[in-house]
């Protein structure tokens, strides 16, 4: 996707690849040195499974990014999921070996190439969602899905990724084992691996979103439809639109005073850090503290 209709001067990537490498730490190395050269910010992670990353800088520098992966034997031929910006939206540049992509620590390693659910548009996704007896499996973490999900998802009470095979084996109904599910994630890594999750504990029908929200909400036919809320992300953004027909929602309620909201802040003891949804005025009203035992004495 390459579409360029704001013209803002900075750009932020969002990209995966599952591509076996031989030789994680020295690619991840090279990697770093390329990156801090070019002066983009961002999170990217590289194991022998791949890489995952998320990164903003200028045009030139994200166009410079790109031209260099696509030359590049193991990274080429990624899909981009290209959002515009006013500046960067991380603060630091991390270039890490990892020793899984997506912390899973699963029974087996999981390899999407060889295991993964049936990939889906979001046209084929939209088309899905509506059909009778589906199950729907917010692919994220809790606090993700508090903000904004599909319509009729499952809110998995997972905080981290790797918390999802054990709520699988205990939530998910024995005769769950042959009806359709749909997973949807951010932009589709989660999803590569947890469909194949699914299909290894027994359940046969199982399909992902491809590109994840990010790409659903980008779709020119679907625009973001069936979906409530906002998305979260990784980033100083915190949060980004998806649906953009007049169905958009707020969905998220204010931590304290419980009135519809999505942003999301920390709370201000240090030794807390609380991630909570707050509104403006309880901010104010509160100095960003999420409750009263961590107000300072
Ligand atoms: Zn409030
Ligand atoms: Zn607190």
């Amino acid at each position: 996707m390459t579409e360029n209709t704001e013209n803002k001067p900075y750009r932020i990537l969002l990209y995966y690849k599952y591509v076996h490498i031989e030789n994680p730490e020295q690619v991840t190395a090279e990697h770093l040195r390329f990156c801090k050269e070019l002066g983009i910010k961002g999170r990217i992670l590289i194991s022998d499974q791949g890489i995952n990353g998320t990164c903003s800088g200028t045009i030139e520098q994200t166009d410079a990014y790109m031209a260099y992966m696509n030359e590049h034997p193991l990274f080429k031929d990624i899909t981009y999921k290209i959002d515009e910006s006013e500046g960067h939206v991380f603060k630091k540049l991390f270039v890490r070996h990892k020793n899984e992509l997506v912390t899973l620590r699963y029974k087996k390693k999981m390899d999407p190439n060889v295991l993964t659910g049936k990939r889906l548009s979001p046209k084929e996704f939209y088309e899905q969602l509506q059909q009778e007896d589906v199950i729907i499996i917010d692919g994220r973490n809790d606090y993700e899905y508090d903000i904004g999900h599909f319509r009729g998802a499952i809110r998995p009470t997972v905080e981290s990724f790797r918390e999802f095979p054990e709520w699988i084996r205990k939530n998910l109904p024995e005769d769950a084992k042959n009806k359709p599910i749909l997973t949807y994630c951010t932009g589709g890594i989660r999803c590569e691996t947890l469909t194949g999750v699914l299909m290894e504990e027994g359940f046969t029908d199982v399909a992902q979103l491809e590109g994840g929200i990010v790409t659903y909400g980008k779709d020119e036919e679907v625009k973001g439809r069936l979906w409530d809320g906002k998305c979260y992300v990784f980033d100083d953004r915190i949060s980004v639109p998806i649906n953009r027909t007049e169905e958009d929602v707020v969905i998220g309620k204010c931590h304290h005073c419980g009135k519809p909201e999505d942003r999301y802040v920390n709370c201000a003891n240090v030794t807390c850090d609380k991630r909570h949804i707050c509104c403006e005025e309880c901010e104010a009203e509160h100095n960003r503290h999420c409750s009263e035992e961590c107000k300072p004495h």
